[in-house]
């Protein structure tokens, strides 16, 4: 392998976050019970005419604007000719021969990898193969925005690949113009790959890899198709140039159909839409639309809100997240104390819970109310871990939830003495170990007490007393 060097490009396709389709006023959204979200124009009926989403073309032009890609004044629409049965129209709208903005370049781990383009087409629909040998087709898809971004063959490994594509996806999802999410296919990465002879100076043949929907498989899927070109030039044979599909479960790709050539598709210009202007006021809006992206936040929050590169990175795991963070501690004027209920509490119910943060019920104002709480010693932190857990869950009226549940921390000393007494007798050994030294063992003979107490006992009140009562037995 040290002879060739590996040359990638990619071919990444991005769902645009917009409320209805590329051509036509059906719902663009993932999901739904197959073929509801249809009509004549994303069908393919016979005369439908299509019409331009200008909420597309914005996020196509945020995109292009922060890869640094030149905007065309004017772009144009061509049709794709192919049939395929998740394809009803038979053609593609998409943008060949003049795309949306061309060139551009991300730093990719220090190097810059070049974008060829960005154009805007249609996503097609979905074939969904049933175990009896069926196949049935989902239109909801077919239609729904893609801006797809072609990058020149700049990459050299997996991990300049995956690096890339994690900038991408954070570009996106924080510009809000996709959610990015690789598993429900918004963010699709086709792999170009070849061989670089460095002895004979020579390049090989490309093929294109298809279908890797998750980092690690094209992590997988570029390793194994640069050994598999290795080999066949070892051979003294060639590589043939084709379009391969990868199969996640067999960690193999296979040979799909020969590389079409773009004269295969006969693309010629779109009939029934008129060129696409560029205006000013667009590139004002879009100007106007732009969001912070994630390094700027991360810069913020060390050199504004003081706290370390590693909070800044954890607290901006999402745009809600991040959102969440910032109003808390604004509400609050404590960003640290607000960094660290996020990074301990909310991310650990992210995690726990399953529900992204932008799904939960709790906001800014309910963890505020629950931190001064906690602040004043009006509960305990076990109480605010049940607290902040309930509320992210479900709709809670606080004040309502701690009256009913009785949480209010108890400042009644004679309770605590009781309960304490209780601990002594029930656990005469751990007390007498405690008595002869071992300190250790108080830990254990507090969580008993905390446990009586249900969590709503000040830990230090309790140790106190603790301490005086072994201290007189
Ligand atoms: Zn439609």
């Amino acid at each position: 392998m040290s002879r060739y060097e590996i040359m990638i490009g990619l071919e990444v396709h991005i769902e645009l976050k917009t409320r209805t389709k590329m051509f036509c006023g059906c719902s663009a959204a993932f999901g739904g019970e197959p073929n509801t979200r249809i009509c004549p124009v994303c069908a393919g009926y016979p005369g439908a005419l299509p019409m331009v989403n200008r909420d597309a073309v914005m996020k196509g032009l945020i995109l292009a604007k922060e890869l640094h890609s030149r905007i065309s004044p004017s772009s144009r629409f061509d049709r794709k000719n192919y049939f395929y049965p998740d394809n009803p129209k038979s053609y593609q709208i998409t943008q060949y021969y003049r795309p949306l903005s061309l060139g551009g370049e991300v730093l990719v781990k220090g190097r810059k990898i070049r974008i060829h383009e960005i154009h805007l087409e249609e996503d097609a629909g979905k074939l969904f193969h049933t175990p009896d040998g069926r196949t049935l087709v989902n239109l909801n898809r077919a239609g729904v925005p893609l801006a797809e971004i072609v990058t020149e063959p700049d990459f050299r490994s997996a991990d300049e690949v995956t690096a890339f594509l994690e900038i991408l996806r954070d570009i996106v999802v924080y510009s809000g113009i996709s959610d990015g999410k690789m598993q429900e296919g918004s963010l699709r990465a086709d792999v170009n790959l070849s061989l670089y002879d460095t002895e004979n100076q020579t390049a090989g043949t490309r093929t294109e890899m298809k279908n890797l929907n998750s980092f690690t498989e094209i992590r997988h899927a570029v390793e194994s198709e640069a050994k598999r070109q290795a080999r066949i030039i070892a051979e003294g044979k060639t590589v043939t140039r084709e379009t391969r599909r990868w199969d996640e479960d067999l960690r193999d790709s296979f040979s799909m159909r020969g590389k079409e050539e773009a004269a295969d598709y006969r693309y010629f210009p779109e009939p029934d839409l008129y060129p696409l202007r560029i205006t000013d006021e667009m590139l004002r809006e879009a100007e106007e639309q732009r969001r912070e992206l994630r390094p700027e936040k991360e810069k913020r929050y060390t050199d504004v809100f003081g706290l370390s590169l590693y909070d800044a990175e954890v607290l901006t795991d999402d745009p809600e997240t991040a959102g969440l963070f910032e109003a808390l501690a604004f509400r609050t004027g404590d960003p640290k104390a607000s960094a660290s209920v996020i990074e301990t509490e909310i991310l650990r119910l992210k995690k726990e819970t399953g529900i992204p943060v932008s799904a939960s019920r709790i906001t800014d104002e309910k963890l505020a109310e629950i931190l001064a709480l906690r602040k004043t010693g009006r509960i305990t932190g076990a109480v605010m871990k049940e607290l902040i857990s309930v509320c992210y869950q479900k709709e809670t009226e606080i004040s309502e939830y701690i009256r009913i549940n009785g949480l209010q921390t108890i400042q009644d000393d004679d309770a605590i003495r009781a309960w304490i007494s209780e601990v002594i007798r029930e656990q005469p050994g751990p007390v007498s170990e405690f008595l002869s030294g071992k300190e250790k063992v108080l830990m254990f003979l507090l969580g008993q007490v905390m446990k009586k107490a249900r969590g709503r006992a000040d830990a230090d009140s309790v140790r106190a007393l603790l301490l005086e009562k072994l201290g007189n037995s």
